[in-house]
């Protein structure tokens, strides 16, 4: 044998008696085979074996496991990034003739997919009012075939009455999506949204795992997670045909940080509300959008599903975005997020480091909503510095900018 040939083939064992509790990172395109009948009559599916790199090592199966702990459910998909998520539920679920139902507060790019490549494929869709349960039900047709939920909504963090929707979802026979970025299967559980009172739960949820369980910021990936035996082989159907694996050094990164996600999420809930409690009494703010706060739009709805008699203070992302005085210009407000200095301008949430972004309603918003009163948003998000620096930055940017 050639040396060439001996290194290819040189015998590689895993090393025996090395329990050790974090889990080995297992990098493979190839997974051999002992023998032509074991490759017939392996099946990845139900993670019974191994047969592909892109259908599963132990690394992902591992991390599908936990992330469905982790929300509720029982079987779970992992996508290169949380759009990725979002993209792969339509294409698997969504045919020629069909129509989508999205959120008017929506991830901004679910929109944007509908209307370019779902558009392309035949398929239609309607935005709705998230915080009018009628709205959704008028919408509702036999074209309906998936309804996408989101609690509380992107930047504008209106918390709708999920419980109402999904249950419209389930009397209308369609399907419900959630995208549970926010609660991180946190806040509550999507799943089992009426504890004790008869089974209720979105049918699945996609989660931006790039945020809280990433932590780092430095890592993009998605899940799909469902209780539906059903659901989960069209789901893993389509992965298989995508493509849309994962790599295991990213893998790594979120199993990594799981264990730590509770702690950070909770840190950087409480810093979000002390400064989000504060920002509702500086003047330059007509409103300060977060979903724990008695003034912002949904605040029962989120007391319904997110506040429990173990954490009576109930739980929440660690963001919330402010409606800025109708009289400020643009650039004002753009020079306030410039004055920041500990806030970057960036997108994504869930890293060390606090960010912020101006955003324009009026221009990705089908409806007009009467809460943000004409005014610029302006959206923080809250890393895991001490609050009491942050509010200082606030403070200082509203005079630099002379707010
Ligand atoms: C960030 C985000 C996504 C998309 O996640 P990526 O990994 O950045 O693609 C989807 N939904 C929500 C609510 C998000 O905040």
């Amino acid at each position: 044998m050639t040396r060439s040939t001996a290194l290819i083939h040189h015998t590689y064992l895993p090393p025996a008696e090395f329990d050790a509790p974090q889990v080995g990172v297992f990098k493979a395109s190839t997974v051999i085979f002992p023998n032509v009948a074991a490759m017939r009559t392996r099946e990845w599916m139900d993670k019974s074996a191994y047969t592909y790199g892109l259908h599963g090592t132990p690394t992902t199966f591992t991390l599908e496991e936990r992330l469905a702990t982790l929300e509720g459910g029982t079987h779970c998909i992992l996508t290169p990034s949380g759009l990725a998520a979002i993209a792969h539920v339509n294409f698997a679920l969504l045919k020629t003739g069909d129509e989508v139902l999205i959120p008017d507060n929506a991830y901004a790019p679910n929109k944007s997919l509908a209307e370019g490549e779902l558009a392309q494929f035949g398929i239609t869709h309607q935005v709705y009012d998230a915080l009018d349960v009628n709205d959704l039900a008028a919408r509702i047709t036999p074209r309906t075939r998936l309804v996408w939920l989101e609690a509380a909504g992107s930047v504008t963090m209106e918390f709708p009455d999920l419980v109402a929707l999904v249950q419209l979802c389930k009397a209308r026979g369609v399907l419900c999506a959630l995208d549970n970025t926010w609660g991180a299967g946190l806040a509550f559980n999507a799943f089992d949204l009426t504890p004790g009172q008869g089974a209720l739960g979105v049918d699945l949820t996609i989660h931006a795992l790039t945020k809280y369980p990433s932590g780092g910021g430095d890592v993009l990936m998605g899940s799909i997670v469902t209780r539906s035996d059903e659901l989960a082989r069209v789901l893993k159907l389509s992965h298989m045909r995508l493509g849309t694996g994962v790599g295991a050094n990213d893998a790594e990164f979120v199993l990594r940080s799981l264990p730590s996600m509770p702690l950070r999420y909770k840190a950087q809930d409480m810093a979000a509300r002390t400064l989000a409690a504060w920002c509702a009494s500086q003047p330059a703010f007509s409103q300060v959008l977060h979903p724990a706060l008695s003034s912002s739009p949904g605040h029962a709805h989120w007391q319904q599903l997110c506040v429990t008699p173990h954490v009576p203070e109930g739980q929440a992302a660690g963001i919330f975005s402010v409606v800025m005085e109708a009289r400020f210009p643009a650039h004002a407000v753009d020079a306030f997020c410039d004055s920041l200095q500990l806030f970057k301008i960036g997108y994504s949430w869930g890293g060390p480091m606090s960010l912020v972004m101006p955003y324009n309603m009026a221009s990705s918003r089908v409806r007009a909503a009467s809460h943000l009163q004409g005014g610029r948003v302006v959206r923080f998000c809250i890393g895991l510095e001490h609050v009491s620096d942050l509010q200082n930055d606030i403070m200082r940017a509203l005079k630099v900018a002379s707010l």
